[in-house]
């Protein structure tokens, strides 16, 4: 098969909203495919890089050699150039890679540059959704969509998933199942403005439920066979060799093979979390990891067992998986957590760990069973709502339908030392069409410089802010920024000298 019917089926997908007309285009090229090809046209209209990383940057997809005027790539020919890729390292590879590359994208037109462009750097926009992609694969092979649904969840991607349909049908289906060492989608989490909520979401009123502490780190997998032990980030990443501590945490466990889930995050010296950023920099930045190791070593803490020697517990409901983990698991490596039917307990053991600064909680059924990939009833999140009267120091024009009116605004805080404000992020979030009318006559008003982009205004107006925390970022002159910051309210019963203050920020975030 041609890369080019793959790039012209991923147009069409991107071109129509019905469900049904993505589905048949997919299934029509699964259909057309050789069974040597599904995995691989599968994998690509997904947007998934079956190589998942091929070491070919942004510079270098920067400037490409002019395109091919007729195409000539074939889908396993395309799979071959990026596996040497992939594989290409040591000395001279960087020659090497640079042919490959013109070898690869010299031979490609126009949409198939664009194309393999998107793949490679992991954005490519129009793939087709993980929904369409199942049931295209369902409809293809003749298969049940549920079957499909729970081989995805267990193989991790679709593209495997694909070809054991494609060739044995549902008896193919069958056998895929958890294996130890290949990483599972990872069961998600619901979310509730309140504890009280939460809590109703998750049991039936006046049942017991779990409610453990939510870090804000990285999500681990951890596998675990002999010796052996391999860990997947939340979206199947191998951080492995990123994460050594975490690596020898897991292979003195006493089990043969096992399958963990769970939180890694680095703590202060006090057992108070770092910002997410410190976290996150340790599967983020490329440096040395047994260097990122002594600045800033992390912990894991699991809070679930999916496989342990020779038992799948993903389908067993949650008590009896937390009995398995808290007998494979030492204490200080497991979630805090409490089982309780009362609200106020349930709120109190909220207010203790967010007060020591951690993101929130998760409230979990007791008898849900591991719903992998699914964002269900079993697992609910809650976190504190932030908020802050902060002051708008400029606005930004709209674009599309906020066209001509005043959108994205500049938020500040009070300045004590200075009297000035200090800039700490913008957002065109939460606002309705009667607050967008309004503050685009109120900033007209107070605006004191008309730039083309952004209106600067006399800082008077004050602005309640809700956000999710504060995280640092050297983009803004304070050194911090709010993460998700959406508009509450305007507030004309507060004049700007009554705003927040940069202290207040500081504080909220733990920094002073
Ligand atoms: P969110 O990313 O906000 O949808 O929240 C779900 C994420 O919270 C999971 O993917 C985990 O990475 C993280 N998390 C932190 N603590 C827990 C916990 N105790 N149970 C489940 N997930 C947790």
């Amino acid at each position: 098969m041609l890369l080019a019917d793959v790039v012209s089926a991923s147009a069409r997908v991107a071109a129509t909203r019905s469900r049904t007309a993505k589905t048949e285009v997919v299934a029509d090229v699964l259909r057309a495919a050789e069974p040597a090809e599904v995995a691989l046209v599968t994998a690509y209209l997904a947007g998934v890089l079956p190589q998942r990383r091929v070491g070919v940057g942004w510079r270098t997809l920067g400037s490409l050699p002019s395109p091919a005027a007729e195409p000539s790539l074939t889908v396993v020919g395309v799979d071959g150039l990026l596996q040497r890729l992939a594989d290409a390292s040591g000395p001279g590879s960087v020659a090497a890679r640079a042919a490959l590359v013109g070898e690869l994208f010299g031979a490609a037109t126009a949409g198939e540059q664009t194309f393999l462009r998107g793949l490679i750097s992991g954005e490519l926009r129009q793939g087709a959704q993980d929904g369409v992609m199942q049931a295209a694969i369902a409809t293809a092979a003749d298969v049940p969509a549920t079957l499909v649904r729970r081989a995805v969840m267990l193989a991790g991607f679709s593209a495997p998933v694909a070809a054991a349909a494609m060739s044995g049908g549902v008896q193919a289906l069958e056998q895929v199942g958890l294996e130890v060492g290949r990483p599972l989608r990872p069961m998600l989490a619901g979310s509730e403005p309140s504890v009280a909520e939460a809590l109703s979401t998750a049991a039936a009123q006046g049942d017991p439920v779990a409610i453990e502490c939510k870090l804000d780190g990285i999500r681990v997998q951890a596998h675990k066979v002999g010796d052996q032990v391999r860990l997947f980030t939340r979206s199947l990443d191998d951080v492995t060799d990123r994460l050594p501590e975490v690596v020898e945490v897991v292979r003195g466990l006493p089990a043969d093979t096992l399958v963990l889930d769970g939180e890694v995050i680095a703590l202060r010296e006090d057992g108070s979390p770092h910002p997410f950023q410190v976290t996150g920099a340790r599967t983020a930045s490329s440096k040395d990891p047994a260097e990122l190791r002594r600045t800033t070593p992390v912990t894991p803490w699991f809070f679930d067992v999916l496989h342990r020697d020779g038992a799948d517990l993903i389908d067993q409901p949650a008590t009896v998986r937390v009995a398995a983990l808290v007998d494979v698991v030492p204490t200080e490596h497991l979630v805090p957590r409490a089982v309780t039917a009362d609200t106020g307990e349930a709120q109190a053991f909220f207010e203790e760990w967010v007060g020591r600064g951690h993101e929130g909680v998760v409230v979990k059924s007791l008898a849900a069973p591991y719903a992998a990939g699914r964002r269900g009833a079993g697992w609910v999140k809650v976190k504190p709502r932030h908020t802050l009267d902060l002051v708008v120091l400029a606005v930004e024009w709209g674009s599309g339908r906020r066209r001509g009116m005043l959108s994205n605004i500049h938020l500040g805080a009070r300045d004590p030392e200075t009297g000035g404000f200090v800039m700490l992020g913008k957002t065109f979030k939460g606002m309705t069409d009667a607050m967008l009318d309004w503050q685009t006559r109120r900033f007209t008003e107070l605006a004191t410089d008309r730039g083309e982009w952004v209106v600067t205004v006399r800082p008077e107006q004050v602005v309640e802010i809700a956000f999710d925390g504060v995280q640092r970022s050297s983009r803004y002159p304070g050194g911090m920024a709010l993460r998700f910051a959406r508009v509450l309210r305007y507030r004309d019963d507060k004049t700007a000298e009554q705003a927040d203050t940069v202290d207040d920020v500081r504080r909220l975030a733990g920094w002073s």
